[in-house]
């Protein structure tokens, strides 16, 4: 029976049952965390051999260079043809970078602060540059802008991608807005594909300001639960067909491929951004840990559809944990009409909204054991408008641990509804 169709008494007796559950797993002194989108011992496992993969004698690239030394600064000729099909560009479109992507948007980000563009002033010298968030969205991008000392300005999610009416009628109207962030393809943490469609129009975006980029964060290009998953349209080919390439800087990672804080980062991108960047890059750094990127290429022996079938063992073991979050929602709460959720074909998170209730079912769990990321994370500032949402984060614990946290998280949206209808 819905919630909203039950009468005061049948309410009661519900917030009743509800409480019962609850105090029993309270009284279990639970100790369980789904709230970090970290991949599970076991996948760390998978890449092991990934420390000894190199043999004393091997570091050399394909030319003949050093790689123990200084030197190729945007990333070893084989590693760029190893990785551009990650995000379906020329091997010549890629930079090679360290070991984490944020920390690569966060340096291009910075430097457009700083040093503005293509030769644009920086944005550091307007008054305000705002940055477009899609919401539900990713808390460290927002953290990035934030603390850059830019404004952040909410966008609606659809199915399909980012609201792009209101996209493309913001970045045509307001030349301060400078940015948005992306994650196209499984978003984090709603799941979202964007469709081609959406792609297309970004592609085809016309900024009043002439320094606006899309950082598009392809994050879980590769990272599917299923067998046949969504393919996409490519941005930069597509901002190519529409004479604006220069629109996009494109971000990829082997974080959660291989270990993350240990993995290989990429930005790909425009001729033209390329130049500007690697340029800037000269000032930051000699060169990145090009080992790292030998290791990599050593592990998957140098082919791409070696790393397509590793990820087909990281679907292997976090498909069933993303099997009991959707089993446990639907059996537990789909007749009571009280919240709906994603249910992602890839990616590390399940998107869950209940209206009003967020907060509360975060701090219920957190009373009976159970970490979740804090409420009104996916939203700049940490302001979720209608207390909705809370990310799920599945891949961490074992399968065991995770059905309890499920049943304890069931429990609590119950109890914070029943709460709720009581309260009216
Ligand atoms: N981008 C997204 C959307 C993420 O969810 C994460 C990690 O959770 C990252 C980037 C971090 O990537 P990296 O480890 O390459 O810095």
């Amino acid at each position: 029976m819905r919630v909203s169709e039950m009468n005061r008494e049948a309410l009661e007796a519900f917030q009743a049952e509800c409480q019962k559950q609850y105090t029993a797993f309270q009284a279990a002194g639970l100790k369980l965390d789904m709230s970090r989108g970290k991949p599970a011992p076991d996948q760390l496992d998978l890449t092991n051999g990934i420390t000894t993969c190199l043999s004393e004698e091997d570091y050399r690239a394909e030319n003949g260079l050093d790689c123990r030394n200084y030197g190729c600064l945007d990333g070893l000729p084989e590693a760029k043809k190893f990785f551009a099909p990650m995000l379906g560009v020329d091997p010549e479109e890629l930079i090679v970078c360290g070991n984490s992507s944020l920390n690569i948007m966060y340096w291009t980000m910075s430097l457009a602060m700083t040093n503005g563009i293509l030769g644009e002033k920086p944005w550091g010298k307007y008054d305000k540059v705002k940055v477009l968030c899609p919401v539900p969205g990713y808390d460290r991008h927002f953290a990035v802008s934030q603390f850059l000392g830019m404004e952040l300005v909410n966008v609606p999610m659809r199915e399909d991608g980012p609201d792009m009416d209101i996209v493309e009628r913001l970045v045509a109207e307001d030349d301060t807005i400078k940015a948005i962030w992306c994650v196209p393809m499984y978003s984090n943490p709603g799941g979202v594909v964007y469709s081609d469609e959406v792609v297309k129009r970004f592609a085809a975006l016309k900024p009043k300001a002439k320094d606006f980029r899309i950082f598009w964060d392809n994050a879980y290009c590769v990272h599917h639960l299923t067998d046949n998953p969504p393919v996409q349209a490519n941005l930069l080919e597509e901002a190519k067909k529409a004479g604006n390439e220069d629109i996009c800087y494109m971000f990829a990672s082997t974080s959660k491929i291989t270990h993350p804080g240990s993995g290989v980062a990429m930005i790909a991108a425009s001729e033209n951004n390329l130049k500007y960047l690697k340029n800037a890059l000269g000032f930051s750094t000699i060169g990145y840990d090009k080992m790292n990127q030998l290791r990599h290429l050593r592990f998957f022996d140098g082919k791409f559809e070696n790393l397509i079938k590793h990820m087909k063992k990281h679907q292997a073991l976090i498909a069933p944990k993303f099997r009991i979050v959707n089993d446990t929602l639907e059996r537990e709460l789909s007749d009571l009409g009280i919240a709906n959720w994603s249910d992602p074909l890839g990616g590390y998170f399940v998107s869950f909204n209940q209206k009003g209730c967020a907060k509360r079912i975060v701090q219920l769990c957190k009373e009976a054991g159970v970490v979740l990321t804090g409420a009104g994370a996916s939203f700049p500032y940490g302001i979720d408008p209608e207390d909705e949402n809370i990310r799920i984060s599945p891949t961490f614990p074992t399968e065991e641990e995770l059905q309890k946290a499920m049943d304890v998280f069931v429990c609590s949206a119950k109890l914070a509804a029943a709460e709720q209808a009581l309260a009216k």
